[in-house]
């Protein structure tokens, strides 16, 4: 072995061999229990962030434990096509060539698209192989692969047929740039300083008027009423009377409605059904008529009269001289409010009345909400699962249709009189489904992109034919994901799998804390704040970016640390070390567990309750307290006490201490693979008498009666000593623990148990003295106000243990 260990060149051939050897590999003729996890597919064009890093981290803990313990397992990889983030992509690629996508058509768009695919797209999966994701790559698929597109035709048809896919006209975020609809999530919002123009609509039966304020005059045209609070001492008078709208002339209504903000300009609001999401339901809720007066490019339509084809900021002009002239502008003033903005090209969002296909969902979501609540699925934490279930409850119907040319094609036909057919494309159908025209029209509409995802857990394993895959791997167990797809993806994998599999795709779903730049802001690429996990792999190491990234892991959102993933380097090397040091020491002994001192029973209990407390960790899906208890018992108790205390008689050449720290090691390092697959699966290699991989080794058995009695022993024996300071009973015991785990270390502490908690308890103190005092912290070079942290925190381990032994 190397004096010093260094990642780089080992983790790469690691991640070839496993490869290689077959040993990422699911089954589906196997007899053993399956355990399988679809992993969320990233977007095909996308690189690596910290976000993947982290679930890749968690999932393939959870997925590597489960294969030593025998299971086989399944952990899916692939690619999502993402809609309008990769058409978006090439039509900048396209911009740059000083076209778009309408000088090409659709047809040469979509060729344009798979060939800049097969350029650029498709990356990621190299760099999922980079942190060590054992993913059965052989697997790989994609949400625009033929046998999905057919899948993805095969829902859209089931659902037609159940009665479920209407078309309708709502209000919806439009993109004037890509011309598509949006789901709320593909929005961005921005605080931007307006106007905010103050109009006098005149009463059409005599005096006065009502004045309303406006940010978007240009939409004046399209007002349908004026609305204010019921409870408004200043409008009583005014609702059910009519007022004029200006510009256009047309007598519109007062009312009364509860939605409309006292408080917010003159308390008044024009409804404009047609460009506003409020007034929209307004509009609905009081039957209103829904005008609209901008187009589908966000300019003035022809609805709009003589300002027809001006661009909004043109009409605006229109509009606010023709106020000026008629005296019906009462002032304008400054206004700074949110507007939202397409979360991909940044224009600006337009509400906009339009038909789209949607999916009912009042009983698509009854199973699934039924299958949250008795917790068939549950999501952790618990207060996700409460977020899953509210927005479950309160889901509206699904705009499934989007306008865009990058995705699956809606299976959907129409004749000139309007009849729709509807029918799986292969093949096309050739007359009217009604009337039996044979002049058919593909709908050009795709679908959101969230609804080919909806399917990952089973369309992966070859759904709708009935495979050994499918029946061998669904349903899965488990899914990891950022709370923000919650609504889009979690919980409608939950309702399509309940839907056409008749049952859950997975049991659990873990939300992972959302990693922050170490500022507290959030991290974005563009702000120069994004953390590339590739350059902490290059720097660290796959192993102690894993072990940083899931000890950062919490429910909780959290800052990026970079000095999590170096301390999960120095528990690398620390491995590294001692297992170079118990190796040479313990030449030509094979692992076999003799103990016969106490250290020796005493870290094979720690190894044992560690194990004990891994399971458990991993049960409550807590990845940060699992890789703390694992580099204690690697740092404190098998390095630095155990190591020390055993170190003599390896050398002496004790054929039982040496048989014993083989067999220690061999535990240590199997309980630390999870977690950091590489370091130990390279000193695994150096062990002797080994008949596979550590990959794929027995998970250690635990609870074996002789290991727990001499647990049991060591705390009691503790606890006596904590209570009275002196040695009673048990007290050779006790004194040879205190030997054995500290005296090596502490060759000139005097031998008490009381003196060394005294000491390590004022060494305590002391520490925690120096590092309040500001002036010190402020003033010291920082290397030696680390090295004062690092003795505090060692201290404070080492009284933790003595007091806990
Ligand atoms: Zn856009
Ligand atoms: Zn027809």
């Amino acid at each position: 072995m190397e004096p010093l260990y260094k990642p780089q060149g080992v983790e790469e051939r690691w991640q070839r061999t496993w490869e290689e050897e077959g040993l990422y590999e699911a089954d589906p003729d196997s007899s053993r229990e399956s355990f399988a996890i679809a992993h969320p597919p990233p977007n095909v064009t996308g690189d690596l962030h910290l976000g993947h890093a982290l679930q890749l981290s968690l999932a393939d803990t959870i997925v590597r434990t489960r294969r030593m313990q025998g299971f086989n397992v399944l952990f899916q990889p692939g690619y999502d096509h993402a809609g309008i983030s990769t058409q978006n992509a090439v039509e900048k690629h396209l911009a740059s060539e000083g076209k778009t996508r309408h000088d090409l058509g659709r047809e040469a768009f979509e060729a344009r698209v798979w060939e800049w695919l097969h350029e650029y797209g498709g990356k990621i999966m190299i760099q999922f192989r980079r942190i060590g994701a054992s993913l059965d790559y052989r697997r790989e698929r994609f949400t625009m692969d033929d046998d999905y597109v057919r899948a993805v035709m095969h829902f859209f048809v089931h659902l037609w047929r159940r009665g479920w896919i209407y078309r309708a006209n709502r209000i919806v975020n439009w993109c004037t740039f890509h011309r598509t609809s949006l789901s709320d999530l593909e929005v961005a919002h921005e605080d931007v300083d307006d106007a905010l123009t103050y109009v006098r609509y005149p009463f059409a039966d005599g005096d006065g008027h009502v004045t309303i304020a406006t940010a978007r005059p240009a939409t004046i045209l399209a007002d349908v009423a004026v609305a204010v609070h019921p409870e408004d001492e200043r409008y009583r008078e005014a609702v059910g009377r009519e007022v004029v709208v200006p510009f256009v002339g047309r007598r519109v209504p007062v009312i009364a409605d509860e939605r409309v903000e006292r408080g917010f300009g003159s308390g008044s609001l024009k409804v404009t059904p047609g460009h506003d999401p409020l007034d929209y339901e307004i509009g609905r809720d009081h039957g209103l008529p829904e005008l609209t007066v901008i187009g589908l490019d966000g300019r003035m339509n022809e609805w709009a009269g003589e300002l027809a084809g001006l661009s909004q900021a043109e009409a605006e002009e229109r509009v606010l001289a023709w106020l000026k002239e008629h005296d019906q502008l009462e002032k304008r003033e400054s206004h700074r409010h949110t507007v939202a903005l397409c979360d991909r090209c940044k224009t600006r969002i337009e509400p906009l009345i339009s038909l789209q296909w949607w999916c009912a969902m009042d009983e698509l979501k009854r199973p699934a909400l039924e299958a949250l609540r008795s917790g068939r699925v549950r999501f952790h934490p618990e207060s996700q699962h409460r977020f899953a279930i509210d927005s479950l409850e309160n889901a509206p119907d699904w705009n499934i249709s989007r306008q865009i040319w990058w995705g699956h094609q809606l299976p959907l036909w129409e004749c000139p009189d309007g009849h729709v057919t509807v029918t799986e494309p292969e093949p096309e159908p050739e007359s009217c489904g009604v009337c039996g025209s044979r002049e058919l029209t593909r709908s050009t509409d795709v679908l959101d992109t969230w609804f080919s995802s909806a399917l990952w857990p089973f369309a992966t394993l070859g759904w709708p034919d009935d495979t050994p895959d499918l029946r061998a791997f669904y349903p899965g167990d488990m899914n990891t994901t950022a709370r923000d797809i919650i609504r889009l993806w979690e919980n409608r994998m939950i309702f399509a799998g309940l839907e056409v599999m008749g049952d859950v795709p997975f049991k659990d779903v873990v939300i992972h804390s959302l990693v922050h730049a170490p500022s507290g802001g959030r991290m974005s690429k563009s702000l120069g704040t994004g953390m590339n996990p590739i350059a902490q792999i290059d720097a660290h190491g796959a192993d102690a970016t894993r072990y940083g990234l899931m000890k950062m892991a919490s429910s909780q959102d959290v800052s990026f640390s970079e000095g999590a993933i170096e301390e999960g380097r120095k528990l690398a090397n620390k491995l590294w070390n001692v297992s170079r040091l118990i190796l040479q020491a313990s030449e030509g002994a094979v692992p076999d567990e003799r103990p016969a001192t106490l250290e020796e029973h005493w870290i094979l209990a720690r190894l044992s309750s560690t194990q004990r407390a891994y399971e458990q960790h991993l049960e409550a899906f807590d990845f940060s307290h699992l890789v703390v208890d694992l580099y204690r018992l690697t740092f404190d108790d098998f390095c630095d006490w155990y190591a020390e205390a055993v170190k003599q008689r390896l050398y002496d050449g004790d054929a039982d201490a040496r048989a014993t720290a083989l067999a220690a090691l061999e535990r240590l390092l199997k309980l630390l693979h999870p977690a950091m697959p590489h370091v130990t699966e390279e000193i695994w290699s150096y062990l002797p008498a080994r008949d596979s991989r550590l990959i794929v080794a027995p998970w250690p058995e635990v609870g074996d009666e002789t290991r727990a009695a001499v647990l049991d022993a060591v705390k009691e024996a503790a606890a006596i000593f904590r209570r009275s300071g002196v040695l009673p009973r048990l007290e050779v015991e006790e004194q040879r623990i205190f030997d054995a785990v500290v005296k090596p270390e502490r060759a000139k502490a005097n031998g008490s148990a009381d003196a060394e908690l005294t000491r390590l308890r004022s060494e305590v103190e002391r520490g925690e003295r120096m590092l309040a005092n500001e002036r010190f912290v402020a003033n010291a070079k920082p290397e030696v106000v680390e090295v004062e942290r690092e003795k505090l925190a060692r201290y404070r381990r080492e009284l933790d243990a003595l007091e806990r032994v």
